[in-house]
């Protein structure tokens, strides 16, 4: 069967498992681009706006998380779980950080404050292993 032959929502379903294939199958924590160009290496004919798309319909599913930062660009995560992150300042990798979620700190947080707490987020940052062992090379 030729592309265009193809049943629009089977078509559909493709591009959405793929999508979420691509992301499971790494832990670099990518961009909607990078994303992007390994759809189009099987689906060259995607456009960015259906992979935008995808990515915000797995998000609501929750089979995926959108990791956020101020006003620079979302980063999306293949692993639903809750678990922080720490952000390598110098190569800008963005790296799972093996340690448990402190529930407390929410409790730590409703008793001070009597606010309904149903989250909160915490973030590392400083330099990776590489860049703490190698002197900043320019290329
Ligand atoms: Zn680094
Ligand atoms: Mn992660």
């Amino acid at each position: 069967m030729s592309a265009a032959a193809e049943p629009i929502k089977r078509r559909k379903t493709r591009q959405r498992a793929l999508i979420l294939k691509i992301l499971r199958s790494t832990k670099s924590h990518p961009t909607a681009d990078w994303i992007y160009n390994q759809v189009r290496k099987e689906i060259p004919d995607i456009s960015l706006g259906t992979v935008y798309r995808n990515l915000r319909l797995l998000k609501e599913m929750g089979e995926i998380q959108e990791l956020q930062w101020g006003s620079t660009y979302s980063r999306f995560d293949g692993n639903p779980r809750e678990h922080y992150h720490f952000n390598c300042l110098q190569c800008g990798r963005v790296l799972d950080v093996d340690i448990d979620v402190q529930q407390f700190l929410e409790e730590l947080v409703e008793k001070k404050h009597g606010w309904k707490v149903t989250g909160h987020r915490l973030e590392f940052w400083g330099l990776c292993h590489s860049c703490r062992e190698e002197p900043r090379e320019v290329k």
